[in-house]
């Protein structure tokens, strides 16, 4: 079947998100030789600029300028999508707070298949896409078949797919704001808060020791701090080492917290959700220290150790100091 592709890009300050290009190369592993359509929405200059950015990627960029679609509201862009998109439409949404906002609902209302946190794609089976979940913190592969005869909305997990750079698709922008009709919903937008700013800041380091649940008490959160200050580089962490309280929200990485690209990223007891591992960009090199050699952080590591970190990572931090 030859289904017309699209891609919902986040954006913001101008800038698509990383997610953008990985979509592209979602929807190159479930049609091999298209190039999506991206949807680009939103209110004023930025806008183009995001847009001119994406056409070398895209077979064509969709914009849509509206006073209306200023902040991501899901129910605003659920109605625009309803009615804008062709009847047997693919389309692709990160798998974030604002994918999972949006896309179930629109699916409903396309009358479409949903595929939730799609995590890879094994091809099409005549009208049916073979597509590849992760439960249980990924320790558990799911295989399943979606019928997209009827289209498909589909939500992508962030930081699966590597973003296609090729630049090679040569699509241009497509002014489709004259198509945008009653936007009036019931949902609000207020204001955006900024994430407060903390002590450091994690987003501009090049080494990060970040600590998971595996340190297992907050006295144990020094041992990090000493390997961070061996290797140049500062603590960061998983949710529940902030859900503890055992250090500030702006230390910590994934979905719900900091986006950080380093050049070194060490975890220290961490599993590597989802969550966790979409706020890591940048392809960095890993360095997992963890006792369970099932997690599935070793699957994406560089190097993995396993050992349990409260005794390897001192003797670490200590050889590291007898090198200098
Ligand atoms: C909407 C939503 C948003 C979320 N946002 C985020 C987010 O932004 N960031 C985030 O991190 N999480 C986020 N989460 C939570 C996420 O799903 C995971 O629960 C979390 O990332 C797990 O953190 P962890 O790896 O530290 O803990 P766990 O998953 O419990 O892993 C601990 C790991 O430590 C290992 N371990 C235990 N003891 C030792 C030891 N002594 N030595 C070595 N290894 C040891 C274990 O084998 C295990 O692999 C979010 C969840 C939801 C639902």
């Amino acid at each position: 079947m030859a289904a017309q592709v699209f891609a919902y890009i986040v954006h913001k300050n101008g800038v698509a998100d990383d997610t953008a290009l990985e979509l592209v190369s979602a929807a190159r592993n479930i049609f091999p030789d298209t190039s999506p359509t991206a949807i680009v929405t939103g209110s004023g200059t930025d806008l183009d600029g995001v847009c001119n950015d994406l056409a070398a990627s895209f077979g064509e960029v969709w914009k849509f300028d509206h006073e209306a679609l200023a902040y991501p509201n899901a129910e605003a862009i659920r109605k625009l999508l309803m009615a804008v998109l062709p009847a047997d439409a693919v389309v692709l949404f990160p798998h974030d707070t604002f994918g999972m906002d949006l896309a179930p609902g629109l699916s409903i209302k396309l009358n479409s298949v949903f595929v939730s946190d799609a995590a890879g794609f094994e091809g099409l089976d005549g009208n049916n896409l073979k597509v590849i979940r992760q439960e249980y913190s990924g320790q558990v592969s799911t295989h399943l078949m979606a019928d997209i005869s009827a289209g498909a909305v589909i939500n992508v997990r962030p930081g699966i797919f590597q973003p296609d750079e090729s630049r090679s698709a040569g699509g241009q922008v497509v002014d489709k704001s004259s198509k945008i009709g009653d936007l009036s919903v019931g949902r609000r937008f207020l204001e955006v808060v900024e994430a407060e700013a903390g002590d450091v800041d994690i987003t501009k380091e090049d080494i990060l020791v970040s600590v998971g649940r595996g340190i297992e008490d907050q006295d144990n959160i020094e041992i990090a701090e000493e390997l961070a200050e061996a290797v140049g580089g500062v603590v960061s962490c998983s949710r529940p080492i902030v859900d503890a309280k055992w250090l500030e929200k702006p230390r910590q990485v994934g979905t719900s917290g900091q986006t950080v690209k380093p050049k070194v990223y060490m975890a220290l007891g961490i599993s590597g959700s989802f969550q966790h591992m979409g706020g890591i960009k940048g392809n960095p090199y890993i360095i997992a220290v963890n006792k369970n050699l099932k997690a599935p952080i070793f699957q994406i590591a560089d190097v993995g150790v396993v050992e349990d970190l409260l005794d390897f990572v001192p003797v670490l931090t200590e050889k590291i100091q007898e090198g200098k």
